[in-house]
């Protein structure tokens, strides 16, 4: 057998293996493929300019029509969402990359500093009774900003969102006492993790002590 015919019969028995997989990363690569060319005729400037403001809202609204017109021809997927992400709204964030997933199949929530407030804590509650939620990933991030103003002078600038991050905490314990939350979380039919997401690479790594 020639070293091409065994080439072959590896990668058949790789592809064999690991199917899904190798469809699920191609599918994914070639929807960065896809962002790479779209990339090339409307990406960001290098300069850092991007546009008056209403030049962008203009693209937004021309993008918004196209794209509403392909999906009603196409069809979107009528799947639920089965994961959430809470996550900073850190422009450095990818919040495609954290979850691993472009079809946009879970619920991201994206706030300064991770803050868990009343309303985002009542967000989660109803995800998981009505989206019928079954893992909330709850994360903050390397080097955020947010975190370094509401321990700093600044934070009196920011005073709601300061004091949320500095509650972080105990608003985490208070949504882990939500009846729908507590209940699900015994029954082990719901998962909430922390995570620190690395603001460099999007990798979730254990969460900060
Ligand atoms: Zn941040």
């Amino acid at each position: 057998m020639t070293f091409t015919r065994s080439l072959l019969l590896i990668l058949l028995v790789l592809l064999a293996i690991f199917w899904r997989r190798v469809l699920f990363v191609g599918g994914g690569g070639l929807v960065s493929l896809g962002h790479l060319i779209q990339g090339v005729v409307s990406g960001f400037d290098r300069k850092g300019e991007i546009g008056a403001p209403e030049e962008i809202l203009e693209r937004v609204l021309t993008d918004n029509e196209q794209a509403s017109q392909v999906e009603r021809w196409l069809g979107g997927p009528a799947h639920k969402p089965e994961v959430m992400i809470v996550m900073c709204m850190d422009p450095r964030l990818n919040s495609e990359v954290i979850v691993g997933d472009s079809r946009h199949y879970y619920d991201v929530v994206r706030l300064p500093g991770s803050v868990l407030s009343e309303d985002v804590i009542e967000a989660i509650e109803l995800g998981v009774q009505e989206h019928r939620l079954k893992v909330v990933l709850l994360t903050t991030h390397t080097d955020c900003a947010m975190e370094k103003v509401a321990h700093s002078a600044a934070a009196k600038e920011y005073p709601v969102l300061s004091l949320a991050v500095q509650r972080r905490e105990e608003m985490f314990q208070r949504l882990l006492q939500r009846p729908a939350i507590a209940s699900r979380l015994q029954a082990g039919t719901l998962l909430v993790r922390r995570f620190q997401i690395d603001t460099t690479t999007g990798r979730l790594l254990p969460p900060q002590p």
